[in-house]
């Protein structure tokens, strides 16, 4: 079934294809502008493409004739012919060009068009042969940041961002859930710890008939390839690349192999000794008796809870089993009791149509609403973000009234609801900010952000963000790294010393949990805690449906080890305001 995200995919190929043959800008412009189209239209798009009144699409803004009959013909056939035609046109590597960092349609019609240049290894032959550099507009500089591109897009090949591949794995798992035959299923592995990428995806069901199971998985509409089939265990590759593996087990099996293939190997390895120590064995598939001449039989269990128990163990979340001190605080009994979903009240770093989103103020306090939320905060570009629409003062000081207004009218119509205005302030090379502080105490809180020179060394990257930090109007420091998963590395950054300076001034760190960022890293939020800096779980939402991220958000503050207490989005309305300007 074709999905809106998969046609508008489409259009985005079709305008990058045409701009590599030299097409009409106009031409181009018109299948960029039906994708966003497509991405945001209001109802069932599908239905309507597919049904007789398909013409009526026409009045849609932004999309005209031609592409009207493409979304009839996408909708009908599950296929486009224009489209099919022109990729035939192209080597269909071209496309990977574009997952290397820094290499735009610009650079890449260059590329094709006077070197033939049409794949990763290609591009990666000319830059060792030193031909990349001879070209005008390219350089010795950008060949090097080119191969440093390469190198990093090899290393990050087969891995997938957890973000884009939860929406299968979690109907996978419905689908498997809703066999006759089966009696449990889990989507274990890296994703079931939440892990911010991922090699693949391992399902797990407990069923008397595995081979039925097996039959059912391989046949699922997703699958696009089977890479093994057998009895009781098979691989598939979906049509998104992900490859996903099935076990299928007796419900007496289930709980031990749960704990084997979520893992991690190193909790596995761990877990394993300490059965060893008790005078067991462990696999994935029982816990028995190390001495063969012993005649007590394998010990049973309900599930995994049951498992760790007869190890001497509270069952730790599997966000946390990365043997790092997980193991030793559930023999103490001493496991956090870590945030849920159901603890966040509000949520603050998200943007409109003022700069760089796509919904307007009351589209995005209308899904938080939906969401359950008590408050969403706004904090739109500022002025320095040129290329995302940032707002200057004066537009800023317009937000804020507009918020103030719609704010009186939740109050009127005794909605448990608020805006909260804020702004994600540029943080300047030189660690000062897009806006005075005259401005910027207006606000109820801001977010600074480092967008622009992301080459600073190390200790002038630090200091530049620590300066804004000890601004006391900053109220939180937005995506520290920088990172964008499996396609931009962190810009140089000292976080202890981060760390240290919010602890200092009370400055709240971000949890970016849009499925590119997940920043920072769950691998710093224990050091942060224990120094008493506070996480905010921000889903820096560009459009309403992306406050849906606020669930990875929470896998990942989990995966750090947070509870409610530290993180100032489960704080009530009521609280809220005090909290963020104390
Ligand atoms: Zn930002
Ligand atoms: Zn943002």
């Amino acid at each position: 079934m074709l999905s809106r995200e998969h046609i508008a995919n489409i259009f985005e190929k079709i305008a990058l294809l045409l701009d590599l043959q030299d097409e009409n800008p106009f031409k181009i412009r018109a299948y960029k502008t039906g994708a966003e189209v497509v991405e945001n239209f209001q109802g069932d798009l599908l239905k309507i493409a597919a049904s007789a009144n398909y013409k009526d699409l026409i009045k849609t803004k932004g999309i005209g004739k031609a592409l009207t009959d493409k979304l009839h013909e996408l909708a009908t056939t599950g296929k486009l012919e224009f489209y099919e035609n022109l990729k035939a046109e192209f080597p269909a590597t071209i496309f990977d060009l574009f997952k290397i960092q820094g290499l735009g349609p610009k650079r890449i019609k260059d590329l094709y068009k006077k070197l033939g240049i049409a794949s990763i290894e290609g591009l990666k032959t000319a830059c060792e042969k030193d031909r990349i550099s001879k070209l005008p507009g390219f350089g010795k500089k950008t060949q090097d940041k080119i191969l440093e591109a390469i190198a990093f897009c090899e290393q990050n090949a087969d891995r997938f961002r957890l973000g884009n591949v939860a929406g299968q794995a979690e109907l996978i798992l419905d689908e498997l859930k809703s066999h006759p035959d089966c009696l449990r299923a889990e989507v274990a592995g890296s994703y079931r710890r939440g892990k911010e990428t991922l090699h693949d995806l391992d399902f797990l069901v407990a069923t008397r008939e595995a081979q039925a199971l097996i039959d059912f998985f391989v046949s699922l509409p997703e699958v696009d390839s089977i890479i093994n089939q057998g009895s009781t265990k098979s691989s598939v590759r979906l049509d998104s690349g992900v490859q996903c593996d099935l076990r299928a087990v007796s419900s007496a099996e289930f709980p031990c192999a749960l704990v084997y293939f979520t893992g991690s190997k190193e909790h596995n390895v761990a877990l394993r000794g300490l059965a060893r120590d008790q005078g067991y064995t462990l696999n994935e598939y029982r816990l028995a008796p190390i001495d063969p001449e012993s005649t007590d039989a394998p010990r049973e269990f309900h599930d995994e809870a049951g498992l760790y128990a007869a190890l001497g163990l509270t069952c730790p979340p599997a966000e946390l089993r990365e043997n790092q001190g997980e193991i030793e605080a559930a023999a103490e009994h001493r496991l956090p009791r870590l945030i849920e979903l159901e603890n966040l009240r509000g949520t603050f770093h998200n943007h409109t149509t003022a700069s760089d989103g796509h919904n307007s103020l009351m589209e995005m306090a209308n899904a938080a609403i939906e969401l359950g939320l008590q408050y969403l905060g706004i904090a739109d570009h500022s002025k320095s973000s040129v290329q995302a629409n940032g707002l200057n003062e004066k537009r800023l000081l317009n937000q804020l009234r507009d918020i103030r207004n719609i704010n009186e009218n939740f109050k009127d119509e005794d909605i448990d609801f608020r805006l909260l205005a804020g702004s994600e302030v540029d943080i300047l090379k030189d660690g000062s900010l897009d806006f005075d502080d005259e401005l910027l105490s207006q606000l109820d809180y801001t977010v600074a952000s480092v967008h622009s020179s992301f080459t600073l060394s190390e200790a002038e990257m630090t200091k530049r963000v620590i300066k804004a930090i000890e601004n006391p109007h900053i109220t939180m420091v937005g995506h520290l790294t920088g990172r964008l998963l499996l396609e931009r590395e962190p810009y140089a950054i000292n976080i202890p010393d981060i760390i240290d300076a919010c602890a200092a001034t009370g400055t709240i760190i971000e949890l970016n949990c849009n499925p590119w960022r997940l920043d920072m890293d769950w691998r710093w939020w224990k050091l942060a805690t224990e120094k008493g800096v506070k996480c905010a779980i921000n889903p820096d939402a560009h459009r309403a449906v992306d406050l849906d991220s606020l669930f990875f958000g929470i896998k990942i503050a989990r995966k750090g080890w947070l509870t409610r207490h530290d993180v100032i989005n489960c704080l009530p309305r009521d609280q809220i305001f005090a909290a963020l300007k104390p």
